[in-house]
């Protein structure tokens, strides 16, 4: 098979929603760091343009309409938004999550002039039933699972999830599941936090991320030739001087492999659909 790897590089602009919906935070000191998530997009808006890489943005409506300026600029560089609710929270029930799709596709529609067709679960909280509600709404891939790492896959519907038996797998459905991992994300490997929920140490070195982050690229391109990395990110983590210039070598690093190709999920979602057409 020829050797053909597709990066892509997201970016999850919870900005302030992740410290009032998901950590409930009322300090200024802990709303300021979403609010440097406005520093950090700006940064990563010039990287980003100066290499001339097409990325894939998951932005809570919350964080567009707060940061309007972002969201144009995104559209104006031609980067893909797609959908990461509005704001970063878990929803109390499956009224609230269709509550809560709909809101947030309206905030990026009305802002950009177009229907986001990706999502991303806010904190990686996907349910069963919310594959159902992006299904019905016409999503085209969803990136929040875990059961590959360098492969697309059709998600399914009608699964079981027994504890006494084998877990049953429900039929493959018309969206796409782009999966991510923890262990390639910044946020624990970098953030520190205290919230009720304990401590998150973060602040690691970047060489020991840097190492992490380009051994599976490594794995993916000398072992495996062919599939899709994923690296996900947000602007407030990343946007830190010493993060910044480890993704730049990172960057340097795929860049320097002419088999790679930068692109956004919803390119990757339709390749791999061409490629992989969903059995009747
Ligand atoms: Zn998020």
């Amino acid at each position: 098979m020829e050797k053909r790897i597709s990066v892509c590089l997201t970016f999850d602009f919870d900005a302030i929603s992740l410290w009032l919906g998901g950590f409930r935070a009322s300090s200024l000191s802990a709303i300021s760091r979403g609010e440097f998530g406005r520093v950090g997009a700006e940064r990563l808006l010039n990287l980003l343009h100066e290499r001339g890489i097409r990325s894939t943005w998951f932005v809570p409506g919350h964080s567009a309409e707060t940061f309007p300026a972002i969201i144009e600029r995104l559209a104006q560089n031609g980067h893909e938004i797609g959908h990461h609710g509005y704001l970063h929270t878990h929803p109390k029930d499956a009224d609230d999550e269709a509550a809560i799709l709909d809101r947030g596709t309206a905030v990026l529609e009305r802002m950009t002039g177009r229907k986001p067709i990706g999502f991303r679960s806010p904190g990686a909280g996907l349910s069963f039933n919310m594959v159902k509600l992006l299904r019905e709404r016409g999503f085209s891939y969803d990136s929040s699972l875990m059961a590959d790492d360098f492969s697309a896959y059709y998600m399914r519907e009608g699964d079981n999830p027994q504890a006494d038996g084998p877990y049953q797998f429900g039929k493959s459905i018309d969206l796409v599941e782009i999966p991510f991992t923890w262990g390639l994300d910044d946020f624990p490997a970098f953030e520190y936090v205290t919230s009720r929920a304990g401590i998150q140490q973060g602040l690691s070195s970047p060489s020991a991320i840097y190492e992490i982050w380009a051994g599976d690229f490594d794995y993916l391109y000398e072992r495996i030739g062919n599939g899709i990395y994923t690296l996900t990110m947000h602007p407030q983590v990343i946007g830190r001087g010493h993060r910044m210039l480890m993704l730049e070598r990172l960057i340097d690093h795929f860049a320097g492999h002419r088999e790679v190709t930068f692109m956004s999920m919803a390119d990757a979602a339709a390749e791999f659909r061409r490629e992989h057409p969903l059995p009747r």
